[in-house]
Order: structure tokens, then C-alpha cells, then sequence
């Protein structure tokens, strides 16, 4: 009896896979001929090739983190509108692509009566980035996706609707470290005490070198504590960034009432116009407030709807800031400014890389 070779399976190998096995036949067919493309309306991208095929792209929003009943909804839903194919953008909207016209309209009814909105491009302010949060990461001190839904919430017209001056990308990062990026408006974790440290477990967990290398401003010193090898922080020096806590869980930096939430605007990181810029603090010492985040979606809606007045078209949230400068913008937005909002570090601009393009 004849027995089956085993065919060796292919290493995988690091790096982006080959999307070509996943794209819309139609895309598939077109790629790289498209002739132009244009907005029949909003969330809705129409996209014709030299070939004379068309496609239409319908954006959704979701809740964030999804159940698998909501992904199995999403699915179903694109087998029997979208040929099967979806596709999540940068910023995590959901993307359907639609050969047949006639099959646009039904999808948006279908979505938006499961309560996915329609929207998210053009001059919308699309769906909010957030980081992974307390479902996948094993340090936040928020959960990043629920401070997202509420404020999807209470901007879902400007989801739906394209009456903002340009694009406006939000984010939301549950620690300093910031995994969320550069955004037009961010909102970051910030803590405000130093780490307490857990001196009984520090010598069982923590590789104290690692620990003691990791500290951006060398508060961190080997110590010993009750006869046990520990470590010490100079609280003088310490700038709260928590980044000595992920590798030694003992330095726990989460604290309930001193874990806030900043606000930073002015992040950009396409080189449109202008080169890719960082963001900037404008509020601190937000309460941490779950469920529904109160305080920072005020803050978030007073910055986001005093750029829309104020703005003039086609300005980027960092080219209005830029152009009426600080002082206006505080005045405007009429948030408090204190000292500790100046970004005065001069190193920066040579440390920093602020352009994306390449520097010998
Ligand atoms: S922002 Fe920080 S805590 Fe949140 S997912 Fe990223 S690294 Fe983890
Ligand atoms: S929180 Fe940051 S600055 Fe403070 S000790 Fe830890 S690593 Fe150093």
C-alpha cells in the first residue's frame, strides 16, 4: 500500500505575510490600476480601475473589543453583502469592499441596524486607537478600550458625519509607555507617584541589572532590605514613567488614585503637508474614572470642538495649534496652563527623530 509523503512545512519567517491571498477578488485584479477613486458619502470610499471595474468600500465602527458572537455577526454579514472579504484600517474601523452598487445601501442598513455606525472617513473623526488594555498587556492602569467606548460614544455624529477641518485620529494608552502613538488628540495614563516596591519578592522575580539599566533618569539602585537583596529609587530623581515596572512586578507604579489621565495634542505621523510632528501635553491629573471617564471625554470634546470652530479647512489639528500658537490655544480651549505643561527639554530636537525621513 502506497503511503503519503510528508511534504516538510516551510519555516514561517518574520515580517508582514503576503496580503494577496486575502485581498477582494476584485482588488486582486485591479492592483495597482486604479484610475481614481471618490466619497459617494460618508464612510463609504468608491474606487474605479483602468480596467472598468469598480469597488465601494464601507466603513463601520465597532465597540472595540469584541466578543466572538460580535465577530461572528461581523462575518456573516460580510458573506452575504461583501463576498466574504473585510478588512480592518489603521485606526481599526472595519471595512467591507462590495463589487455590486446595488448591494451598498442594504450593507449600510444592515450595519448600522446592528449598531455598527457608518463613517470614519474623510474629515470625520474616525475610530479612536486604543492599546491593548488589561484583555492582553500585563501592565496598564486603565482599561484603554473602555475609556474609548464612552468617548465614541458622545462623539458619534462626528463619526458619521465629515464636518471637521481635516482628519481627526484620537488614541488612547493605558500606561506612559504610550503603545497607542502619535495622534491628533491623545489620551495617556500618567502616573504621579513613584514606584512602591514589594521588597520580598524583589529578589525571587526581578533581574535587578536589567531593572536598575532600565530607568531613564538612573533613580533605580541595588539595595539591601531587611538582609535581602532589593531594590531603592531615589524619589528626587524618579519621573513616575513606570518603565521599571514591567520587568520587575514588585515595583508596582498602578495606583487607583495617583494613576491619572493627560491629554496631549498636535501628533501627526503621515508626511502630508507637513513633516510628522509630536504630540504635546495640554491637561494632567485627570481622574481615572471608570466606567465612563467623564472628566477626559469634557476635556477631549472642548479641545476637539474649539478646533472645528476655530480652524480654518484643510488644517490638521497641528497646524491650527501651530498657527494661532499656545497661548491662543489655551485661551481659546480655556484649559488651565501650568508650568509643567512647557516642553523645555532642549535635547530633543536633536535626540528626538521628528521626521520620517532618513538623516545621515
Ligand atoms: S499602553 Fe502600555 S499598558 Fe497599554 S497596552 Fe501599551 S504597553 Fe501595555
Ligand atoms: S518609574 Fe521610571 S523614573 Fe521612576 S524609578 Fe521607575 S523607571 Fe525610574
Amino acid at each position: 500500500m502506497a503511503t503519503a509523503t510528508a511534504t516538510p512545512r516551510r519555516a514561517i519567517e518574520s515580517g508582514v505575510p503576503d496580503n494577496q491571498p486575502f485581498l477582494h477578488p476584485t482588488l486582486k485584479r485591479n492592483y495597482g490600476n486604479w484610475k481614481y477613486h471618490d466619497r459617494p458619502r460618508p464612510g463609504v470610499l468608491h474606487h474605479v480601475s483602468h480596467s472598468g471595474e469598480e469597488v465601494w468600500s464601507v466603513r463601520a465602527g465597532t465597540q472595540r473589543q469584541m466578543d466572538v458572537h460580535t465577530i461572528r455577526k461581523l462575518c456573516d454579514i460580510a458573506d452575504q453583502y461583501a463576498e466574504g472579504h473585510v478588512r480592518f484600517t489603521i485606526r481599526s474601523n472595519i471595512e467591507f469592499m462590495v463589487s455590486d452598487e446595488g448591494k451598498v445601501a442594504p450593507l449600510i442598513e444592515t450595519l448600522t441596524k446592528n449598531g455598527f455606525p457608518v463613517g470614519g472617513t474623510g474629515n470625520s473623526v474616525s475610530m479612536i486607537a486604543h492599546t491593548q488594555g488589561w484583555l492582553h498587556c500585563d501592565i496598564p492602569g486603565t482599561d484603554a478600550s473602555g475609556a474609548v467606548k464612552a468617548l465614541m460614544d458622545d462623539l458619534y455624529e462626528e463619526f458619521v458625519k465629515e464636518e471637521m477641518p481635516n482628519r481627526v485620529h484620537l488614541s488612547t494608552s493605558c500606561c506612559e509607555i504610550n503603545c497607542g502613538g502619535q495622534a491628533d488628540i491623545a489620551v495617556i495614563i500618567q502616573h504621579t507617584k513613584p514606584p512602591k516596591i514589594n521588597h520580598d519578592l524583589v529578589a525571587n522575580v526581578c533581574e535587578r541589572p536589567a531593572v536598575v539599566a532600565r530607568c531613564p533618569v538612573a533613580a533605580i539602585r541595588p539595595a539591601l532590605v531587611n538582609g535581602k537583596p532589593s531594590l531603592e529609587v531615589d524619589e528626587k530623581k524618579c519621573i513616575c514613567c513606570g518603565a521599571c515596572y514591567p520587568p520587575c512586578p514588585p515595583m508596582q507604579i498602578n495606583d487607583p488614585e495617583h494613576s491619572k489621565f493627560a491629554i496631549w495634542v498636535g501628533g501627526k505621523n503621515s508626511n502630508a503637508r507637513g513633516k510628522p510632528t509630536f504630540m504635546k501635553m495640554v491637561a494632567s491629573g485627570l481622574p481615572n474614572n471608570p466606567p465612563r471617564w467623564p472628566e477626559v471625554s469634557e476635556v477631549v470634546k472642548k479641545i476637539l470642538y474649539t478646533y472645528k470652530a476655530d480652524a480654518r479647512p484643510w488644517e490638521r489639528l497641528s497646524d491650527w495649534v501651530e498657527r494661532i500658537g499656545w497661548p491662543r490655544f489655551f485661551e481659546k480651549t480655556g484649559l488651565p496652563f501650568t508650568k509643567y505643561l512647557i516642553d523645555d527639554w532642549r535635547g530633543s530636537r536633536s535626540n528626538l527623530n521628528a521626521s520620517a525621513h532618513i538623516r545621515f
